[in-house]
């Protein structure tokens, strides 16, 4: 079992230390783990953070290159424990990110990046606190055609090894629209998938849902459209932000992809995929 989304304490928002994780990862006899820490870099945002000894500071290639040390430290560490680690970043994706992002992390030995949509028109909408400030001021028609726009745009980047949480805006959307935010607007995720075959970029299976609206990202539909597209490249990832979370429902996840056909999900090394039978 591998587990390719994770949060340490880097994450503003998350705690539990690497070698908290790779503990818990022996013990939930994880083969693989990737640590996929944020990586938000809007300037009309004050949260391009990431936290070192205890205190938030801005993210820089000097904070990568730290975080690196200590990823390749527990890396080298635990591979004699029968753990592999992977370094891996989570990028909030918005246009015009893509240069930055590139300077930033030039050089920096990732293994795999994953870009997800967190914010539209600087507004998280990802976050209980400042979705409605969006909501508010948006149908769900014109929300869902915002976001998958930004998807796409996304993909198009090239800058990504796999979409997170492809249909994150549902885990707020649910609540605030009810059930017409599940109409989502199908050519344009089929494009969007399409695109994303196209590109060798891998659609992640991301548990988190299951613990706020007990359900996967993405949903079975966009799981068949990816399917009936012939998409292949599949990550799975429980998005812990705390140790207890680690491959929460990874299990299910296997099983939920199967039903639907899949035979493989990737890993990655250096941003190559490699694929493993499930
Ligand atoms: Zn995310
Ligand atoms: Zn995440």
């Amino acid at each position: 079992m591998i587990d390719y989304h994770i949060h340490t304490r880097h994450s503003i928002d998350a705690r539990g230390t690497i070698d908290e994780y790779c503990e818990q990862a022996l013990k939930l006899k994880l083969e693989e783990i990737c640590i996929t820490n944020h990586c938000e870099l809007d300037p009309e945002r004050n949260d391009s953070l990431i936290r070192f000894d205890d205190q938030p500071r801005v993210l820089t290639r000097n904070g990568l290159l730290r975080l690196q040390d200590e990823i390749f430290r527990a890396r080298d560490a635990y591979k004699k424990k029968g753990l592999s680690v992977k370094f891996g970043l989570e990028v909030g994706y918005y246009k015009g990110i893509e240069s930055r992002l590139e300077i930033l992390i030039k050089d920096i030995e990732f293994d795999f990046i994953l870009g997800g949509i967190h914010c539209l028109d600087h507004i998280c909408i990802d976050s209980s606190r400042e979705h409605p400030e969006y909501f508010d001021f948006h149908s769900a028609e014109r929300l869902l055609e915002n976001y998958y726009v930004a998807l796409e745009d996304l993909v198009q980047s090239s800058s990504f090894n796999s979409v997170a949480h492809f249909d994150v805006y549902k885990k707020y959307g649910l609540g605030f629209y009810g059930e017409k935010i599940r109409n989502f607007p199908e050519s344009m995720v089929r494009n969007v998938i399409k695109l994303m075959k196209e590109k060798g970029v891998a659609l992640e299976i991301n548990t988190a849902g299951m613990r706020k609206i007990d359900e996967f990202y993405p949903a079975p539909d966009i799981l068949r459209i990816a399917r009936d597209e012939g998409l292949e490249m599949i990550t799975l990832g429980s998005d812990a932000h705390r140790p207890e979370e680690l491959g929460c429902d990874i299990k299910k996840a296997i099983a939920y992809i199967k039903s639907f056909g899949f035979e493989k999900i990737y890993r990655f090394e250096q941003k190559n995929p490699i694929s493993v039978k499930i």
